[in-house]
């Protein structure tokens, strides 16, 4: 079994939602909690796109395209990694949704987990990522990935096998507001 991002993202969310979702196998109801979500528009349009403005504004000087990339642990495919000038690697993801100011953690934890799978198969480091909003003009935004982010989502993936493997209950979120609107709020005995 390898993870995907979605796994990191629901780990981080609360602990104890991976538990009753993949020890206890209680189906969440879909789109109850934030998903790692891609538009299939975007799929289509976006070979076109970006062959120009991704060397002019971020520098970069080769693109490798929907990657599918695992480490033993963790699999995703990548909407673009991207090789820099300066030798480092960046993931590029797509985003169908506008911008609001503000980027989701869903999507940073995702880009900290590509980082992740870059590093190891492509043998570079990364240290930003790239999210490109389609529904704001293609709004290019950078997001700069720091070590510390990459251990998170390798912590975050041995606590999950931990918790698979040993049917762990671990505990729960500090942050009693996420268990409102949680799928497992009547079976989780905080
Ligand atoms: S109810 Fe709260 S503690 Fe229980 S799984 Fe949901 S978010 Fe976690």
């Amino acid at each position: 079994m390898t993870l995907t991002p979605s796994h990191i993202i629901e780990y981080l969310y609360c602990p104890r939602f991976t538990y009753f979702e993949y020890v206890i196998a209680i189906p969440q109801y879909e789109g109850r909690l934030h998903k790692v979500q891609k538009g299939r528009q975007i799929h289509d349009t976006k070979l076109e796109r970006n062959k120009m403005y991704l060397r002019k504004k971020i520098g970069a000087v080769e693109k490798y395209t929907d990657q599918y990339l695992t480490n033993g642990l963790l699999r995703g495919k990548i909407d673009e990694v991207l090789l820099l000038k300066n030798n480092t690697m960046s993931p590029l993801d797509y985003k169908f949704a506008a911008y609001n100011d503000k980027i989701y953690d869903t999507y940073k934890t995702q880009l900290f987990c590509y980082a992740w799978l870059i590093e190891e198969n492509f043998k570079k480091k990364v240290e930003r990522g790239f999210l490109i909003y389609t529904r704001s003009n293609d709004k290019l935004i950078e997001v700069e990935i720091r070590d510390i982010d990459k251990e998170k989502v390798k912590h975050s993936a041995n606590e999950i096998f931990y918790i698979i493997s040993n049917n762990f209950y671990p505990k729960s979120t500090k942050f009693k507001k996420r268990c409102l609107n949680c799928t497992y709020k009547n079976i989780c005995i905080s």
